[in-house]
Parts: structure tokens; C-alpha cells; sequence
């Protein structure tokens, strides 16, 4: 594309003034976003699980020009919406080149430009601004000064240019005005200390802003975004109340309604596209991996607060994948499946994404992580297994059988014992296990048998991994359904 470099050039292309001069950033993303709506268009690709609940609500702030705040926990995608604002943004915007601020080359508002102008009319010189050179992000901390947002002096820059220092020339620029006619997204907006926020809520406002000292104002064209924690926004006295009623549109976000949400986000997020190794991630595994999250964000041990973030399956199926990964490559398999150990193997993936609450700290992060995976593998179990009878393979280890299933251990290694489990091989069926399958996938695939009903207290299993008969539970003559219900009794799922 052939773009005008001279401010008359401008003039007579698809910039001209009558369009541009009077056209804010927030025209300009409502106007896109109308485009979008009427062609029928995505219009946040990649967001998934909101289409139904935030995403009319954002489309209905940005047709209503506002500036908005999404409210939600720790990992609901906040940064993430924020940033997608910037695909409605034009992906060409003419600014005065070399002005630290973009301005307009029909309205400037700094006096470098109004002198550029004045000397070179026509000719002044013009450069262009891509969509992510206009969004502007900053995370909210209570040592955030106004110099960093607004502006301050710049006795260097003073000294050099030889300018007073009472002189506009000489003001170094905040983040705020460097946002000039784009978007600025200021996460955890409650951390903001109460002088700043009044700083805001000017811009808010009146639409521009002051600097320390100096007579000017700058009339600043921002799409200001916001997010925040819900407890700590609407906590009284964390925002200042003028700013809070300025902030036309109030968004809640939330986690992924189901599994299936949960399972589409996290296969999307996560690094699981590989080189080199032919990856077979079973679907039983993401489902363990998602349900870790389910249960922790409904669990008293956890700080509902703070929440779980989303990152916490991504980083565990990473985890898990690296596992499996590890131990194909020691063993020089082909095929990377995932087990069950691999889940427990990614503990460091999970343990430092809880905050605990007091019972929770008592036991310790690994042992609540730990409890959630067993949960989860139990859980998940059922989904497959819940009718079909694993008596036969419950009475092996009852009579004495033993294996060890070590996370490291080939898939050829731990075939042959496993085969020796009267029964179990027949069982796969509902894993959608065929007979010819990968020794691989079919060793994960036994295993999560064995986990599951380990889960369920029905076999045992000792640290070193070994597989056999639970000694303390004494339940084997119990039917599988009466088993179950103890497990049910001291943990509720919902
Ligand atoms: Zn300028």
C-alpha cells in the first residue's frame, strides 16, 4: 500500500481531514466494530466460552463508547479481551512523524507540531501507527507516580534542546499521553493509589490532563480500559467513587462453564503441538487435567478469592506432555502418551497456582494437590467405567498380584505384566482401545484403569508405584456401587 509520507499527500487520499479530524479512537473501534457485527464476522477469535455472556456485553460498551472495567479472578482471559480490543482498531493510523504523542496532523495538540506545521504546511512529514503500536498496557501498582502516567519535567532534555524549564518543550511524557489516540488497559486498577486515580478520572472527564507545573493541557484522545479483582473493586474505599461512576460499562468475567469449555481453552493455550515425537494425548487425560481445576475452585481448602486460574490445566497438560515426553525419549519409543503418573509427576505445575486457606496450609500444597488429582482421576473414571464390573481385576491383587508401574518405565517393559491382569485388557473398550493399539497408548490406557481404582479405594498403591491389594480397606466382597458412596460422603463435588 502506497501511503502519503507529506501532510498534503494526506489531504487528498481516503485520510483526509473531514474524515480524520474530528474522528476519536473510540468512533473509530465503533465503527469497525459495526462493520464486523453487519458482515457477520468473529468478532473476538480465539475467546472462547464468553459468547454467550461477556461478548455482548463488550460489544455493547464499545457501541456505547465506553470506557468499561472487566471484573473477574486470576486467569479468566482479562489481558487477553483487553488486548483483542486493538482488532478494531484501523490497521493504518497517520500521525505527525516524530511526535511522541501521534498527534493528528489536522488537530495537533503539542507546540512542536502546531511549529512543525506552521513552518513546513504541506510538507510536513507523516508516519503511520499499526494496532499495536496504539495499545498501551500497564498493570496497576501502588508505587505507580502521576510523572509515570502523566508526565514530568525533563531537566535533561532542558538542558540539551537549551529551554526554559517553565517550557513545553521540555516535558518528559507518561504513559498516558503516549497512548494518545489509542487504547490504554490498566490491569488491577485498585492498586492505583487514590491520587492517581483522581489523575483518571480527570481525563475522564474533561477529556485531558495536567502536568505538574506546567500551565498546558493536553485534550488526550484514550480508550481507557480497565480490569480487576470483584473483591478488591467493589471493596469500599479501593476506588475512588467519581472514577468508579465514570466507568461507563462493568463486565464480568468467569471460568469456563463446562469440561468442554475448559478442555477447548486449555488444548488451545498450551505448548502440546511438539517437533519430532508422534503425541497422542488421550482424552481421558485432558479430562483429568481440566477436572484438577473444576475441583480445586469448588474446594474449602482453597482461597475462593483468588480463584484458579486457567493457567493452572495449561501448565499441568505442558507438564504432563513433558513427562511422557521424557520418558519416550529414555526409552526410545516413537509414541508419546501421557499416564496417569505423568499427572502426578506435574505436581510443581499445580502447587504454586493454590492459594490455601488455613486447613489447606495445614496439610500442605502437595498433599491438597495430590487429593484433587486422585479426585479427579476417581471422577473421570466414572465417566468410562461407572457400570462396567472390574471385580476380576480387583481379585488379582486381592490373591496377591503386584506390579509396578514406574512414570519412567517403557511401554514394552510394562506391557507383559500388565497383561498378566486377568481381564484388564478386555476392559479398554470404553477408552475406545482397539485391539491392535499402540503398546503406548494402550499402557496409559491400562493404567488409568489401575489409578481409577486406586482413586476409589479399591486397590492400593505404595509410593514406589506398586500396584496391590488394599490391605487396610478389607472391602472386596462390597459391590462397586457401596464402595463408592463413602468417597461421595466426605467430599461433595458441587
Ligand atoms: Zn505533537
Amino acid at each position: 500500500m502506497n501511503l502519503p509520507r507529506t501532510l498534503g499527500g494526506l489531504r487528498k487520499s481516503n485520510f483526509s481531514e473531514q474524515r480524520l479530524s474530528t474522528r476519536k479512537v473510540k468512533d473509530e473501534i465503533r465503527e469497525n466494530l459495526m462493520a464486523k457485527i453487519r458482515s457477520g464476522e468473529v468478532i473476538f477469535p480465539g475467546i472462547v466460552g464468553y459468547d454467550d455472556t461477556v461478548v455482548p456485553q463488550l460489544i455493547n460498551a464499545v457501541l456505547s463508547r465506553h470506557n468499561f472495567i472487566l471484573l473477574g479472578l486470576r486467569g479468566q482471559a482479562k489481558s487477553r479481551i483487553l488486548r483483542a480490543l486493538t482488532s478494531l482498531l484501523d490497521p493504518q493510523l497517520p500521525y505527525v512523524a516524530g511526535c511522541e504523542i501521534h498527534d493528528n496532523p489536522y488537530t495537533p495538540i503539542c507546540k512542536r507540531c502546531h511549529d512543525l506545521i506552521a513552518n513546513n504546511k504541506d510538507e510536513t512529514p507523516i508516519a503511520y501507527l499499526t494496532p499495536n503500536d496504539r495499545y498501551v498496557e500497564k498493570l496497576a501498582t501502588p508505587d505507580v507516580t502521576i510523572a509515570d502516567l502523566i508526565g514530568d519535567v525533563d531537566p535533561i532534555k532542558a538542558a540539551r534542546g537549551g529551554h526554559d524549564l517553565s517550557s513545553e518543550m521540555t516535558v518528559h511524557y507518561g504513559l498516558l499521553p503516549r497512548a494518545n489516540r489509542g487504547i490504554f488497559a490498566i490491569n488491577e486498577l485498585p492498586d492505583l493509589a487514590g491520587k492517581i486515580q483522581v489523575g483518571l478520572f480527570n481525563i475522564m472527564q474533561e477529556g485531558d490532563v495536567q502536568i505538574k507545573g506546567y500551565p498546558l493541557r493536553l485534550p488526550l484522545d484514550v480508550a481507557l480500559v480497565f480490569s480487576a479483582n470483584p473483591e478488591d473493586y467493589t471493596a469500599r474505599g479501593k476506588i475512588v467513587t467519581p472514577l468508579k461512576d465514570r466507568i461507563g460499562s462493568e463486565i464480568r468475567t468467569h471460568y469456563p462453564a463446562t469440561l468442554e469449555e475448559g478442555i477447548e481453552i486449555t488444548e488451545q493455550e498450551s505448548w502440546a503441538r511438539r517437533d519430532g515425537l508422534d503425541l497422542h494425548v488421550p482424552r481421558y487425560i485432558r479430562e483429568v487435567v481440566e477436572r484438577i481445576a473444576f475441583l480445586a475452585r469448588e474446594d474449602k481448602k482453597i482461597d475462593k478469592r483468588s480463584g484458579v486460574s486457567q493457567r493452572l490445566p495449561i501448565s499441568v497438560l505442558e507438564n504432563v506432555i513433558s513427562n511422557a515426553e521424557r520418558r519416550a525419549l529414555r526409552n526410545d519409543e516413537k509414541t508419546v502418551a501421557p499416564r496417569i503418573s505423568d499427572v502426578y509427576a506435574a505436581l510443581p505445575s499445580i502447587t504454586g497456582k493454590l492459594e490455601l486457606e488455613y486447613e489447606g496450609e495445614m496439610r500442605g500444597g502437595d498433599a491438597v494437590a495430590r487429593e484433587l488429582i486422585r479426585m479427579s482421576v476417581a471422577k473421570t473414571y466414572d465417566v468410562y467405567f461407572k457400570d462396567l464390573n472390574m471385580q476380576q481385576v480387583v481379585q488379582w491383587f486381592d490373591l496377591g498380584g503386584e506390579i509396578r508401574l514406574a512414570d519412567t518405565a517403557g511401554a514394552r517393559d510394562i506391557l507383559e505384566g500388565l497383561k498378566n491382569i486377568q481381564g484388564l485388557t478386555e476392559k479398554l473398550a470404553p477408552l475406545g482401545i482397539k485391539p491392535k493399539e499402540k503398546t503406548e497408548v494402550l499402557v496409559s490406557a491400562a493404567e488409568f484403569v489401575l489409578e481409577g481404582l486406586h482413586a476409589h479405594r479399591r486397590i492400593g498403591r505404595s509410593e514406589e508405584r506398586v500396584f496391590a491389594a488394599d490391605k487396610q480397606a478389607k472391602r472386596v466382597e462390597k459391590p462397586f456401587e457401596q464402595e463408592e458412596q463413602p468417597l461421595r460422603n466426605r467430599r461433595p463435588y458441587n
